[in-house]
């Protein structure tokens, strides 16, 4: 398979390439040349094949021979090896897991891929590659995790003072090693824009090997296609007709693929994008203007993005055509009251407990089956509610127990580097950390 920059369509790479490279010139993302077609025999009978046969036939397409079989087979069962359950909270609405994974969202599957394919492709290369990467809460848990002890690899990741909760900025600081953390006087948008600048800054990439691992790469990008096939799988066994799909939505990473693979023809009745007050695409559906705006922080601390990266995508897939993207997805903008209202809600009439990402993805869930009765679908559950026990209590009155292995980690020290944001800090950090 080969990948095109979406701003510079001469630009071609490889799936090794776009992994190591990140991003394009001119910061531009990659694209798939084609959609590979899944087999409606394979989508039909889902249940007869394992999840890592599941991975595998999602992703063989998109690595082509560049990663021998066997070794993309392990690839890919290393990446879902935990457990992907779909949960039904009531009559109409499930919810798939996905926090289940070391870092308790849904990044581990993404990074985990991607960690072990740059892993693999550097084993020859001698050369050491230093990952950079901005997040607002959960890409730096799950990336540091990904990469913890790797060879050759450093990771050096950018977040928002203040701005992340506490498990969050444990699981980014207190590992050490080859992970580095800065922490930024400023909002997400600023740390996205710091790395961004490193990454077109001459001196920086003349002195190291800078790759991303948001999920602008593609190998971060693509695996978040599997658990869509997952859920499937057990959506059949469950239910008639085809799921609507509720995602709450941040840099659109995560919905994109999901349309992907609708692309590809994985079934699917309707796709929702769930935002909070960061609400730059739900306007962008009603008036097809599309403007980034200045990050509201809020409780879904994961979707504070003024800018979602990877809506470039979506309207490539759509070729731009707005009519054809507004009947397959629909936007909704909720709240931070109203987050915290259904949090309360679902915990008392359904005994399911939410974090506010899911709760942002329940209530934009509700209300489009109140404008379309008859339907049924599922949210995506990104997150563990452990990892935002503040408004998980508030809203709930009910103390959340840290599971085992985050105890040992809330111990470790938390190591991290204040910087200003301010690029010629960043620089000076990069320049100067071995
Ligand atoms: C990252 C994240 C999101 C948003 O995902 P995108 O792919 O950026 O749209 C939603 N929920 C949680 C818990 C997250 O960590």
């Amino acid at each position: 398979m080969k990948y095109y920059n979406l701003k510079d369509k001469e630009e071609v790479v490889d799936f090794k390439t776009a992994t190591i490279k990140g991003q394009g010139k001119e910061k531009g993302l990659f694209f798939p040349e084609n959609i590979p077609q899944f087999d409606p025999e394979f989508i039909k009978n889902l249940q007869q094949y394992s999840n890592e046969e599941i991975a595998f036939q999602c992703m063989k397409d998109f690595v082509s021979d560049e990663i021998p079989s066997d070794v993309l087979k392990q690839i890919v069962s290393e990446t879902v090896n935990f457990e992907i359950p779909l949960k039904k909270i009531n009559e109409n609405i499930y919810s798939l897991e996905l926090f289940h994974g070391p870092t308790l969202a849904f990044k581990d599957v993404g990074a985990r891929f991607m960690s072990r394919c740059l892993s693999y492709f550097l084993k020859d290369e001698n050369k050491k590659v230093t990952v950079l990467v901005a997040t607002s809460g959960d890409t730096g848990g799950a990336v540091a995790n990904g990469f913890y002890k790797m060879e050759n690899i450093d990771v050096v990741i950018l977040y928002p003072k203040n701005r992340v909760s506490e498990v969050q900025e444990k699981q980014l600081t207190a590992l050490g090693e080859n992970i580095f953390a800065l922490e930024v006087d400023g909002s997400f948008d600023d740390c996205q824009s710091l790395v961004k600048q490193a990454f077109s800054d001459d001196e920086i990439n003349s002195t190291l090997f800078l790759t991303s691992a948001n999920s602008i790469n593609i190998a971060r990008w693509l695996p978040q296609q599997i658990y869509y096939l997952l859920a499937l799988k057990q959506w059949q066994k469950l239910e008639k007709g085809n799921p609507v799909i509720c995602v709450p939505s941040g840099n659109f990473g995560n919905i994109c693929a999901g349309i992907l693979a609708h692309f590809r023809g994985l079934s699917a009745e309707h796709f929702i994008a769930a935002c909070n007050e960061n609400d730059v695409v739900t306007r962008y559906l009603n008036t097809q203007k599309l403007e980034s705006k200045e990050t509201i922080p809020t409780l879904s601390n994961a979707m504070d993005v003024g800018n979602p990266s990877n809506f470039v995508r979506i309207l490539e897939l759509f070729e731009n055509h707005f009519e054809d993207l507004k009947s397959k997805i629909s936007g909704y903008s909720i709240n931070d009251k109203k987050t915290l209202q259904t949090i309360k809600e679902v915990y008392e009439k359904y005994n399911y407990l939410l974090e506010p990402h899911s709760a942002v993805a329940y209530t934009a869930m509700e209300h489009y089956l109140k404008e379309n009765p008859g339907k049924k679908g599922f949210i995506l559950g990104t997150a563990h509610p452990v990892k935002f026990p503040d408004a998980v209590e508030k809203a709930t009155q009910i103390t959340i127990e840290l599971p085992k292995a985050l105890e040992n980690l809330m111990k470790n020290e938390k190591k991290s580097t204040e910087i200003q944001p301010d690029f010629e800090e960043l620089k000076r950090f990069l320049l100067n950390k071995n």
